[in-house]
């Protein structure tokens, strides 16, 4: 038995521990950690990851596995280590981390989608010989020598109106050749390629400094802050180039929201390589095909949201995430609640590669991170077309409630700079952080609010539906004619406003003006983003009103005011990254206007007009906003000065869950941790969400040790009692 060999299998389906399993002789130099493997449970069979190999078991009747999957998608030993790493970081089971690097297509083992091409296999003439009357057959000959050029098979069948069997007949006497290979891009079309621009100084520098990273073929992490419009993307992809030309990979992250066909288009007319897109939108088959093309290193650069930084990009040189402050990098619903942007650094050093961070308004963290000089700062300080920076003024809404003699969206400053822009033939932004018509509707008699019924929410009235809606489940309902409380029929009202009532509002304004909304309620529809996009661009409307959507890197030539109708809303939410978000947010808005050859204006309206934190977006002053900013994080011990750690509790039945939190509360905090402070148990900011009652508490650290003393105390999640344990959380409220 001194071949014996035996491997430890993690489950698919969550089991608390691996299970040894025996390795037949004629699997055994196949067998590596993080090979996808099927194995025999009971009666059925079950598929899992291998994550260990051994000499012996101590299991006397361990059954052997029934056969190797997918072998060539075993996970490489670096991802291996990253899956360690977050098991760790994120105190998340081996089994769930597992989860993230082989998603549904690997699972379930889809089939690549496959991109089916034809082309004349022989010339023209000899083919109509050869294939004397048919008609159907000549028509597809005829069509494959007017092409030229290989034609896709299924726009070939629907131009012409035929069937395959044409096609294969053809294909049998090797007349046509049909090619298969995977899909790897969105679209086939093709693209005016671009050059690469010469470089502004800063960017040379910046790009400079990072070749001499590449070069060391050594793990360095650069943070590029650069203004809106300074052109980090040209930067990007002048080091994705450099990566390839040693021959090693780049993944380039973008938020979701982002990632529409520009950034792809722009990457498409750059490289002539086969990119892999992976994104939420794409079939586990287009999925499966990116990531074969990956495993084979056919495609050497991958595009994706979050979860692309796991994809299995081969030799990885090069890992980018654009807009590195966004918060679509962190999963926060699902565990392990991983930030995308900190997984990429990791991955960057078991890759031995370069990390760049980008961003014109950087994380508190990473800002910080480079301070520290743990990562290398580039700085970019103007934008790299002649646009100068936009003349950015706030707005005193109480003064402008006044000169209107009540509520209005607008105040005279945004409405004649509208007004100019209209005769100019340019184009406005409005922003406005909330969708619907009106925000609430509640009874002035009694005061109740008309609440979802499943959630800890207020209903938002939305007018192109006529319904009553909940921003948190899909619970609507028509407004009601009595308040369902003191049943007075006369007494409802609606308070607040959100983007739907804005459109309204200018429509009685400018009578002509034609708008364009863009928020959830309008993009529900796949590719609906990119239509609205793509119709403001060409000018089909004068004016966008959107939510923050409209805030991420989109690039309207024309666009040359922005207005920022409820600037300070989110300034009142409860949480220590407030004040950050709203820079963020704001700063990020204000790019989007004039970015071309026309100066650009913004317009701020706020009721707290004096707040620093507008101030300094106003002056579009990162540098004073986290001096300021990181005083106060220092002050009231918050990150990057502490580690935070959220224990959340849900579930149906209120008391259990409030018990649970109190009981783990108190098994934690009678350990008397040195180095950690537990705050108290908390209903979260959304109490209730579809009818599961939710619980929190905090716990702040200095110590990577606390988190492992506290996870094994917190109960396992059951079906009464959902846990969560959130390292690193995005919201202290939510
Ligand atoms: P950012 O990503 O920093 O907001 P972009 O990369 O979108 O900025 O660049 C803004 C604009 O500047 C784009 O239209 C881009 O083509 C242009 N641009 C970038 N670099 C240069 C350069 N070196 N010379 C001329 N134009 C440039
Ligand atoms: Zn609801
Ligand atoms: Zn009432």
């Amino acid at each position: 038995m001194s071949n014996a060999l035996f491997v430890e299998v993690l489950l698919d389906q969550s089991l608390a521990k691996p299970l040894d399993y025996a390795v037949p002789e004629s699997l055994q130099s196949q067998v590596k950690i993080g090979a996808r493997v099927e194995v025999p449970l009971k009666k059925t069979l079950k598929q899992g990851t291998i994550s260990g190999i051994k000499k012996t078991s101590k299991f006397p009747n361990v059954r052997s596995i029934s056969r190797l999957l997918l072998p060539h998608a075993t996970l490489s030993p670096a991802l291996w280590q990253l899956a360690e790493w977050m098991s760790q970081y994120y105190a998340c089971p081996m089994q769930k981390v597992v989860k993230c690097f082989t998603p549904p297509n690997i699972r379930k083992e889809i089939q690549a989608k496959l991109h089916q091409t034809v082309s004349l296999a022989v010339p023209l003439e000899e083919a109509c010989l050869q294939v004397g009357k048919n008609s159907q057959q000549l028509e597809v000959i005829h069509a494959l020598a007017a092409a030229g050029a290989p034609v896709a098979l299924s726009e070939l069948l629907a131009r012409l109106g035929v069937s395959k069997s044409p096609v294969n007949t053809l294909v049998k006497k090797k007349i046509i050749s049909l090619i298969a290979a995977p899909m790897a891009d969105l679209s086939e079309e093709d693209f005016f390629s671009t050059q690469p621009k010469v470089l502004k100084e800063e960017q040379k520098a910046c790009l400079s400094s990072i070749l001499s990273s590449l070069e060391k073929k050594a793990f360095a992490a650069h943070l590029i802050h650069g203004v809106t419009g300074s052109g980090k993307t040209e930067v990007y992809m002048q080091a994705i180039q450099a990566a390839l030309d040693q021959d090693r990979s780049a993944i380039l992250l973008v938020p979701e929201i982002a990632l529409t066909s520009q950034t792809i288009e722009r990457l498409k007319a750059r490289f002539q390589q086969k990119i892999a897109i992976l994104h939420h939108r794409r079939s586990l088959g287009e999925r499966s095909a990116a990531w074969d093309l990956l495993l084979r290193s056919e495609a050497q650069i991958v595009v994706g949201a979050r979860s692309a930084i796991f994809a299995p990009a081969q030799n990885v040189g090069l890992i980018i995430v654009d807009e590195e402050h966004d918060s679509s990098y962190k999963q926060s619903d699902e565990s392990p609640c991983y930030h995308g942007r900190d997984v990429a650094v990791m991955r960057a050093h078991v890759e031995k590669a370069v990390v760049l961070l980008g961003s014109a308004t950087p994380s508190l963290e990473s800002y910080a991170n480079a301070q520290k000089g743990k990562y290398i700062l580039n700085s970019l300080t103007s934008r790299a077309t002649s646009a100068p920076m936009p003349k950015v003024q706030i707005i005193d809404m109480k003064t402008a409630y006044d000169k209107a003699g009540g509520f209005t969206h607008f105040s005279e400053e945004l409405i004649e700079a509208m007004r100019a822009r209209l005769e100019a033939g340019e184009q406005t932004l409005l922003f406005l952080n909330r969708r619907g018509y009106r925000r609430q509707q509640l009874c002035a008699q009694c005061r109740h609010v008309l609440k979802c019924p499943h959630c800890d929410l207020a209903l938002t009235f939305h007018l192109s539906s006529q319904l009553l809606s909940c921003h948190l489940c899909l619970f609507h309902m028509s407004p009601p004619r009595s308040c369902p409380s003191c049943q007075s029929t006369e007494s409802l009202e609606f308070k607040g406003f959100g983007t739907e009532h804005v459109e309204r509002a200018l429509h009685a304004l400018f009578p002509t003006i034609r708008t364009l909304r863009m928020d959830r309620d309008t993009t529900k529809q796949k590719n609906s983003h990119e239509e609205l996009f793509m119709q403001f661009r060409s000018h089909k409307a004068d004016v966008l009103i959107g939510t923050q959507m409209i805030a991420k890197g989109f690039h309207f030539p024309a666009a040359t005011l922005v207005g920022v109708l409820n600037a300070d809303s989110a300034l009142h939410i409860p949480d220590f990254r407030s004040g950050e978000k709203v820079f963020q947010l704001i700063t990020q808005v204000a790019g989007r206007a004039g970015r071309a050859d026309l100066p650009g204006e913004v317009i701020i309206q706020s009721f707290i007009p004096d707040h620093p934190i507008l101030a300094f977006a106003a002056a579009q002053d990162y540098l004073s906003f986290y001096e300021a900013e990181i005083e106060e994080r220092k002050l009231f011990s918050y990150p990057p000065f502490c580690r935070l750690i959220k224990i959340i509790f849900s579930g149906p039945d209120i008391d259990l869950v409030q018990q649970t939190a109190e009981q783990t509360h108190a098994s934690i905090s009678s350990l008397s941790l040195k180095g950690a402070h537990v705050l108290p148990v908390l209903p979260s900011g959304h109490a209730k969400i579809k009818d599961l009652f939710r619980f929190q508490f905090l716990i702040k650290t200095h110590s990577s040790q606390v988190l492992h003393a506290i996870a094994p105390l917190v109960p396992a999640s059951s079906a009464h009692v959902f846990t969560k344990i959130d390292v690193d959380p995005l919201s202290t409220f939510f």
